[in-house]
């Protein structure tokens, strides 16, 4: 049984030899590390050169908790420049919960702002894209289909399930990290959407709750998604594994 979990902030991560060991010995074969701003990405894209013994794939991008705008020119350079060893462009995308883009207003203008200099860059080159769409799952939508994109993944999705019908039809992904253990929302997009567009994840190092309290996650715990899941869609671990982990290999082309 091979796993790929598909978002992991690794430079958060404390312990990071020991988080990416334990990862490989629960069977996770790969990880996708993405960045948030600028100093996050140079630090992923340094982790990444300094663990080959890993799987390990990048996406770099600007997240809409972080909308600096003088950087954004830096980024975008800097994507451009590792273009041949990106996997997608991300994370990126609209965040209405956020508390500079509750209302409409510059808030929210700033976080589209950036998010369509995104989007436009990885329709120019070519990459998937990893799209944070939190209370913002429509206005998401409606952008990123202006766009000749080569693969949509609405990361972590907890949206309507009328929006989430939207995004299947329009042949994009949805991925779920481990709050589909006690999330509502989590887990009716997971009954809806068909195990091909299902992408796991942890967004290690987010803190999740548990049955034994809550948890600093990390990539490891992708198997708590993988339970999980194989319990909602009455099918059992392996097969529930082999099919996202190969959805996962499509949506970021990765031949293996
Ligand atoms: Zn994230």
């Amino acid at each position: 049984m091979r796993l790929f979990d598909t978002h992991v902030h690794l430079n958060q991560i404390e312990d990071v030899d020991g988080a990416l060991k334990r990862a490989k010995e629960a069977g996770i074969d790969k990880i996708l590390i993405a960045g948030l701003d600028l100093e996050s990405n140079r630090q992923i894209i340094e982790l990444y050169n300094t663990h080959k013994e890993y799987n390990l794939y990048l996406a770099l991008g600007i997240h809409p908790f972080r909308p600096e705008k003088k950087t954004l020119e830096e980024v975008c350079d800097l994507i451009r420049s590792r273009r041949d060893n990106i996997a997608a462009v991300g994370e990126i995308g609209l965040d209405y919960w956020y508390k500079e883009a509750r209302k409409k207003g510059e808030g929210r203008d700033l976080q589209r702002e950036l998010f369509v200099a995104q989007l436009k860059l990885a329709e120019e080159l070519d990459k998937p894209v990893i799209v944070h769409s939190r209370g913002a799952w429509g206005d998401c939508l409606s952008l990123v289909r202006e766009y000749q994109l080569k693969q949509v993944l609405f990361h972590w999705y907890t949206g309507p399930v009328d929006i989430l019908k939207e995004i299947l039809n329009e042949g994009f992904y949805i991925s779920l990290s481990p709050s589909l253990e006690y999330s509502k929302e989590a887990q009716a997009a997971a009954r809806e959407a068909p195990p091909e567009k299902i992408l796991l994840e942890t967004d290690s190092p987010v803190s999740y709750k548990s049955a034994a309290g809550r948890y600093v996650s990390e990539p490891k715990d992708v198997l708590r998604v993988l339970k999980k899941l194989s319990e909602l869609k009455e099918m059992d671990k392996e097969k529930i594994a082999g099919i996202t982990y190969k959805a996962s290999c499509t949506f970021f082309n990765i031949t293996d």
